[in-house]
């Protein structure tokens, strides 16, 4: 793809413009620049807010109806450039065609759902609330929030994005998004779709930037009724304590540290594929990692030699390869950060049985080789902390007691995976782990019904699902005597 030279990294208002932070866009895969964003600054923040804020009056007294129109049109325009959103996502992010396909076909299938919750708004809209009396009667209204502040990461661009945008304008609020900095590319393309949408001026508002030149004014502003937020904890922390001062509402969707527990009766070839996908898919850089591989005593031998076959097999290469298994990371510090945890793993004692390095064919690029360790340390940062690459921890337990106490021995509870052919054990083992979704024997598919978010420090409230929607409505009722 030829890109130009530099790209307006703002959309308020209804009108494109540069502003004056110049954003260095990076192709993983080759290090080479692609094109450089000019991004905003305090007082973009402030325009885009004044935007939304006036939007506000009249978006927030449409009907969900005529809010699914918009939303449709949105999703048959990214369903209409899936090919080029592809091709963004891939150069951009480093991330293999085939798994850009998925996270385009995910933020169509995104906006086609919320339109559909946006149409049922209208017939719940003031339904009665049964009451103890005759007194009086009361209704029940969920009415948009107010003008929010959408931040998210890099891992999934697009993705996290569709997760916040689509519920927010299905609840009738005005936005103000800020994609990373590191991946604004195919965030740029989706608001020009959301712009040839027909929405009003200042309803969609983008302002491409850093954390501190636009995150952190957006945060804290007045006029924000709620800030969603994915990324680290870190950021997350200053993002809460930025909108605290005003009261706002926050959503947080922040790290993991996951388990796939492998139980005696699983089937072995399953299991490592489920591994493999759960730990280097997006070459590792998920939330939702599984890096804490717990298996079976009696099946451990085994399915580390297999895993170790098959990690040893993915074709890591340039994320356009026909045959490409994994990509590339998505940087020079998320590179250096992975390789930062695999040495302190090695001191730490831990035992590499794959992986670890650059493969050798691949001289330029952030590519790393699928690595697995086992005797880890369970006081190890390796064990402990989010790694974001493709980094497996392998272990094996005794009991299943000893497995969920493994796996739920973290400060984050987002996912678990489990692999086994007992039914009343998946389900056993489902309802005992610390986590906001869990799969069993199934690859990690994720459907716009089903909630997203976990317990502990991986979040703060639900995305997806009508609890997505919920996160950017108020609830009002009204009581009349009679
Ligand atoms: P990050 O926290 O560095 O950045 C996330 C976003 O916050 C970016 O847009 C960044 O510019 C912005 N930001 C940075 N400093 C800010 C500040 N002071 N105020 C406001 N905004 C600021 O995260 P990242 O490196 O982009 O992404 C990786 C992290 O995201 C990982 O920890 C991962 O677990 C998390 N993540 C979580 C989920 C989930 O659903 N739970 C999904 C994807 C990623």
């Amino acid at each position: 793809m030829n890109f130009p030279t530099t790209l307006d990294g703002l959309y308020i208002n209804g009108r494109w413009s540069a502003g004056s932070e110049h954003l260095r866009v990076i192709n993983p895969a080759t290090e080479a620049l692609l094109t450089t964003v000019n991004g905003g600054d305090q007082t973009s923040v402030d325009q885009a807010v004044s935007a939304a804020t006036h939007a506000f009056k009249d978006w927030s007294q449409t009907s969900g109806s005529q809010r699914a129109v918009i939303l449709r049109r949105i999703a048959a325009g990214v369903a209409e450039g899936r090919e080029q959103l592809m091709q963004l996502q891939a150069s951009n992010n480093g991330k293999p065609l085939f798994e850009a396909a998925i996270d385009v076909d995910d933020v169509i299938a995104t906006f086609e759902y919320y339109a559909g919750l946006a149409e049922a708004l209208d017939g719940n809209q003031d339904s009665r609330v049964e009451l103890p009396t005759e007194d009086f009667s009361a209704r029940l209204r969920r009415e948009p929030c107010g003008v929010v502040g959408l931040i998210v990461p890099w891992n999934f661009p697009m993705v996290t994005t569709a997760w916040k945008l689509a519920p927010a304008l299905a609840a009738g609020c005005c936005v103000v998004l800020k994609p990373s900095e590191v991946t604004p590319l195919p965030e740029l393309q989706l608001a020009a779709i959301i712009a040839a949408a027909g929405l009003p001026d200042g309803v969609f508002n983008l302002v491409c930037g850093s954390g501190l030149a636009v995150g952190a004014p957006l945060s804290a502003d007045p006029r924000i009724a709620k800030i969603s937020f994915t990324g680290s904890n870190a950021v997350g922390v200053q993002v809460m304590q930025r909108a605290a001062e005003t009261v706002k509402g926050v959503s947080l969707e922040l790290g993991g540290k996951s388990s796939l527990l492998v139980l005696k009766d699983a089937d072995i070839e399953l299991a490592v594929e489920l591994a493999c996908g759960g730990g280097f898919f997006n070459a590792g850089q998920m939330c939702s990692a599984t890096s804490r591989v717990l298996v079976a005593e009696e099946l451990a031998d085994e399915f580390l030699l297999r895993l170790q076959n098959r990690a040893e097999a993915i074709r890591v290469a340039d994320p356009f390869d026909p045959n490409v298994e994994m990509g590339a990371l998505v940087n020079q510090a998320q590179y250096q950060r992975v390789l930062g945890h695999i040495d302190r793993g090695l001191s730490s004692g831990a035992k590499l049985i794959c992986g670890g390095n650059r493969p050798a064919n691949l001289p330029r690029g952030y590519f790393l080789q699928p690595t697995v360790f086992t005797e880890v340390p369970l006081d190890s940062a390796l064990w402990c902390e989010e790694i974001f690459g493709p980094v497996l921890c392998v272990r094996s337990f005794a009991s299943e007691a000893e497995a969920i106490a493994l796996a739920n021995d973290s400060p984050f509870g987002l996912v678990a995976s489990v692999v086994t052919g007992d039914g009343a054990a998946a389900d056993r083992v489902a309802n005992a782990l610390q986590a906001g979704l869990v799969w069993i024997n199934a690859p990690q598919v994720i459907f716009p019904q089903t909630a997203w978010g976990g317990y502990k420090q991986s979040s703060i409230g639900r995305e997806l699902g009508p609890w997505g929607l919920q996160a950017f409505q108020e609830i009002k009722h009204v009581i009349r005597a009679v």
